[in-house]
């Protein structure tokens, strides 16, 4: 067997290179990966952006989102065999540290986590991993929606963090790929009234698609007096901001019902002016959201079972030949993409 990567070379450049076998060490496991999800994180490297936070990051492989099957298992690990269709969790924690011991693993300083610097990432044909991390799917489940599941997992962490309930109203900031995936795992948890925000009415016709109740475009609309009053005057009782932005993360205070939740899943670089009056007047609270943690076994249940059909957040598949396309097309094509895929064959 040889090992094919595809190597990110330069800004906006992948190279083709010929790497060794993964070596499988006991606990481990050898796979044969098949599908790849293009994260935003991805393509910040992809645009060069992480560069300034990873200087010496290049050249490097990229993808985190990764499906794939078993070739080979280490010795000592059970429950897992050649053939098994699997996802994978790119985190893997030290397991030791009092936020591994206390189960919010996702908060370990020593996590290694693929495709950020010095761990490359999932797009070769082969690799190891830790076999604790790798989850074999379910006959009716397919490794492309195995790969889906890690954006997955950052909705249902979210939906857990603002403890979305049986009738409850949400408002989600931004319908990007997160957004979507918050807006999937909400409904999962009965919410009644899903409300999404964004300013690409692309965006908001996907969501309509997938189960929102009501879209704003804020770009054409005011979306703090839309939220109020699609909300009966009093706000969500949860919010998500996933746009990552200062504007959306300001508004969300004052869409929030009071008594309710703030939660922060998009990653804002900058400072941001925001009124804590309304938090005060409110009692309302904010909460942070840091990837995921302990989403992989609920996350396969809810596709396995239809509650989530996560694989129509996927916008475009793309031969492991065309991986440089599928992030250009991802990067220079926001509006229409949601999430795009890369298949190995
Ligand atoms: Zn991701
Ligand atoms: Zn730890």
């Amino acid at each position: 067997m040889n090992n094919l990567a595809a190597v990110m070379t330069d800004i906006r450049k992948f190279e083709f290179k010929e790497v060794p076998m993964p070596t499988v060490n006991a606990g481990e496991v050898g796979i044969a990966v098949k599908d790849v999800g293009i994260c935003g994180s991805d393509i910040h490297f992809f645009n060069g952006d992480a560069q300034k936070i990873f200087p010496d990051a290049l050249p490097f492989i990229l993808g985190h989102e990764c499906g794939g099957v078993v070739y080979e298992v280490g010795a000592g690990v059970e429950g897992l065999k050649a053939g098994d269709c699997v996802a994978i969790e790119p985190g893997v924690p030290c397991g030791k540290c009092e936020m591994c011991q206390t189960g919010r693993y996702n908060l370990c300083k020593k996590v290694r986590f693929m495709a950020t610097p010095p761990h490359n990432g999932g797009l070769q044909k082969y690799i190891s991993f830790p076999a604790h991390k790798t989850y074999k799917l379910p006959e009716n489940m397919s490794t492309m929606e195995g790969a889906l599941l890690e954006p997955l997992s950052v909705g249902i962490h979210a939906a857990a963090r603002g403890g979305v309930r049986l009738g409850n109203s949400v408002a989600i900031l931004g319908g990007g790929c997160i957004g979507m995936c918050t807006l999937l795992a909400a409904k999962a948890c009965g919410a009644a009234r899903i409300i999404v925000a964004d300013i690409v009415n692309s965006h908001l016709d996907k969501a309509l698609e997938m189960g929102a109740t009501d879209v704003v475009n804020s770009k054409t609309d005011d979306a703090v007096a839309r939220i109020n009053a699609l909300t009966g005057g009093e706000g969500a009782d949860v919010v998500f901001e996933t746009a990552g932005i200062a504007a959306t993360a300001a508004q969300t205070g004052y869409v929030v019902r009071r008594g309710g939740t703030i939660v922060m899943v998009g990653n804002i670089l900058g400072d941001v002016p925001f009124s804590f009056r309304n938090i005060y007047i409110k009692e309302a609270q904010i909460k942070g959201v840091f990837r995921y943690h302990s989403t992989y076994p609920t996350a396969i249940e809810a596709v396995s079972s239809g509650r989530i059909a996560i694989k129509q957040i996927v916008t475009g598949v793309y031969a492991f030949a065309d991986a440089e396309q599928g992030f250009v097309q991802a990067l220079d094509n926001k509006e229409q993409c949601l999430k795009n895929v890369i298949h190995i064959d």
